[in-house]
């Protein structure tokens, strides 16, 4: 996947929604989007980091991108649904949404699990998800295509011991994404996920703190698979596990 080329115009005239998109792979999606033609609308908890990837884009002359500042750890049904109106309002339709924003909540043994922490990782991991998917879909279905991208992980596919949060919460993920492919199969509407594999940002160096981050990859150089998810080449493709590396 890491060997995909994306024409240079693969996403001209697209709208892309993007969570988590002022940090880490988020970031360079958003980015890598815009640079292919996209008008992306920056979805994140920090409005200073969404500010600093908006500059990015502008000053790079991509399509100026839209920013909603949104908590997905707070954020209620009724926050997804006006979202989705405005996006509807001043955009028509949405051609792409990547699901992007996760945490990783506390690792360690199973028995060690404390309720609070664990409630954390399934409302921004998972229920967040399924609000903004559920508000999102019928401005998806708008679109002529439309690509929807979950983002999993190795261990939402293999349990692993000591992931047990964060590893449930996308293995519900991998279950949502299955589940939509299925319903919204021959619909204009795709549904895949994306396993980005080890990534050189915030959330592998707490996962990982001894290791070197200089041996991993950085999330600009993972964006093939991303560009392919987001982009035409991809339309016959729904209910695939992908893996960016
Ligand atoms: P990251 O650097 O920690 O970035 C996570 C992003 O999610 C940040 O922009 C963060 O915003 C946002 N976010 C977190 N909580 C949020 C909330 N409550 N509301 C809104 N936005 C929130 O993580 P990453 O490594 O880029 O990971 C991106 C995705 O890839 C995740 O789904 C992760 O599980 C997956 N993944 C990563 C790796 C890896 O090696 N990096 C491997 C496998 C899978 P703030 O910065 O404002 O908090």
């Amino acid at each position: 996947m890491l060997e995909y080329q994306a024409a240079k115009d693969l996403l001209m005239n697209k709208t892309i929604l993007v969570t988590g998109a002022g940090d880490g792979i988020g970031r360079a999606a958003a980015v890598a989007f815009a640079q292919h033609g996209a008008t992306v609308i920056l979805l994140g908890k920090t409005v200073k980091k969404l500010e600093a990837v908006y500059d990015v884009i502008e000053q790079a002359g991509y399509p100026k991108p839209a920013i909603v500042p949104l908590d997905l750890q707070g954020a209620t049904e009724q926050h997804y649904i006006d979202m989705a109106e405005t996006i509807e309002q001043q955009f028509g339709h949405l051609d792409g949404l990547l699901h992007n924003a996760s945490i990783l909540g506390v690792l360690g043994p199973f028995q060690h699990i404390a309720m609070d922490s664990v409630q954390k990782v399934m409302q921004v991991n998972v229920i967040a998800e399924i609000m903004l998917t559920k508000a999102l879909l019928p401005v998806m279905k708008k679109a002529p295509l439309a690509s929807l991208v979950f983002t999993s992980s190795s261990v939402g596919r293999q349990g692993k011991a000591f992931w047990g949060e964060y590893a449930i919460s996308k293995f519900a993920t991998e279950g949502m994404m299955q589940t939509l492919a299925h319903e919204y199969e021959g619909s204009n509407v795709r549904v895949n996920s994306i396993n980005p594999g080890a990534t050189r940002t915030g959330m592998r160096a707490n996962a990982y703190p001894a290791e070197n981050p200089q041996t991993l990859k950085a999330a600009e150089d993972i964006m093939a698979a991303y560009l392919y998810l987001m982009g035409h080449d991809s339309v016959a493709v729904n209910g695939q596990q992908i893996n960016a590396q």
